[in-house]
């Protein structure tokens, strides 16, 4: 495997940077202007401050009081985002996305040399966003990620099979994927504070102390991850139904769950960023029996007054013969881009920020 993990660096300040250029040069700190908030992103020159992500606002300025403190506008964010993750489905179809500014790519087929793919890569996102990415290529996920990490911002390190496990040595193990706070705390208190000290420790001790994680955590400390790419599986279809508790036969009375089915769908739509052209209206008869009458617009919608209009058509063009039981709206035939799926995208996240 030939993989590349991307990182855009300081993404969310990088792009407040582009978008207002009087803040270069100075510390940029995105959230955690207001009372409450939190910091979202430092720029390089805040984190000298020591100001970093997830830090209380309040902390924030006080270590940093001159910081260009500047509300998260996620909507702009994925925006930028949008561009950047179009360059990398131009490279390649297997793109698995981490995040709004991180993903891998599984370069394996491609006739370039990883290392010129992950320079082009570089050039392209420069070029298109002004933005600068920290890229890491290997063998597999965790060292490629390792490697994107090595000499950010703009970085570009390969790491390659036979410099594995050296490289890894000196690392403190909470550099290690999947090894959060609280196992490093516990290996901390056994006198494990480095790679180096937990290659020490046998495969049997790790799945006595931690289980199948610390069998992973063994393999992956030795360079051994076969974690496939996992491109976002696509959604086939968004759809709502209701079973009623006496049969209906008034076309004016599945209007009205019509209505609501539209506006939930075109909510979920919008939420994920999906189209779709398909709107299909299923109901089941007193005599169950299911039926399905659906129609392909020319254009793909989202819109609720689309949907709602598309099933309005579709539901005057029915002749009930006897009353219904179920009534359902489903919209199919999806355009959508796999970034959206991410729960980094869904706005309870975000919540309290300027969307
Ligand atoms: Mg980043």
């Amino acid at each position: 495997m030939n993989i590349i993990h991307v990182d855009v660096d300081a993404f969310f300040a990088a792009v407040e940077e582009l978008d207002f250029p009087y803040l270069k040069g100075k510390p940029v700190i995105v959230g955690g202007g207001e009372d409450r908030g939190v910091v979202t992103t430092a720029n390089y020159i805040a984190r000298k401050y020591g100001v970093h992500s997830a830090m209380p606002g309040f902390k924030a300025r006080r270590l940093c009081p001159n910081g260009c403190f500047r509300p998260v506008r996620i909507k702009r964010y994925q925006e930028v985002s949008r561009h950047i993750f179009e360059i990398f489905y131009q490279i390649t179809s297997l793109v698995e996305p981490l995040s709004i500014d991180e993903a891998y790519l599984d370069v394996s087929d491609l006739d370039t040399d990883p290392v010129e793919v992950a320079k082009h890569l570089k050039k392209e996102v420069k070029k298109n966003t002004g933005l600068t990415v920290s890229v890491g290529v290997s063998y597999n996920k965790f060292i490629a990620k390792l490697a994107s990490d090595w000499n950010k911002p703009d970085g570009l390190k390969v790491i390659t099979k036979d410099e594995v496990p050296d490289i890894l040595k000196p690392l403190p193990v909470r550099k290690v994927y999947g090894i959060g706070k609280k196992t490093s705390d516990s290996l901390n208190k056994k006198g494990i504070f480095t790679v180096a000290d937990l290659l020490n420790l046998s495969n049997e001790y790790m799945y006595k102390t931690y289980g199948k994680f610390g069998l992973e955590i063994y393999e992956r400390i030795r360079g051994i991850d076969d974690r496939k790419i996992k491109t976002e599986s696509k959604r086939k279809s968004f759809g709502r139904e209701t079973t009623f508790q006496n049969d209906i036969n008034s076309k004016e009375e599945m209007k009205k769950y019509l209505d609501i089915f539209a506006k939930n769908i075109s909510k979920g739509l919008n939420k994920r960023n999906i189209h779709a052209k398909t709107v299909t209206i299923k109901f089941k008869t007193s005599s169950f029996e299911n039926h399905t009458k659906s129609k392909t617009l020319d254009r793909y919608i989202q819109s609720y007054d689309k949907i709602f209009a598309a099933a309005i058509t579709i539901l005057e063009d029915i002749e009930f013969k006897e009353p219904i039981r179920l009534i359902g709206l489903t919209v199919s035939n999806i355009k959508e881009n796999q970034i959206y799926q991410l729960s980094l995208f869904d706005e309870e996240v975000y919540k309290g920020y300027e969307l």
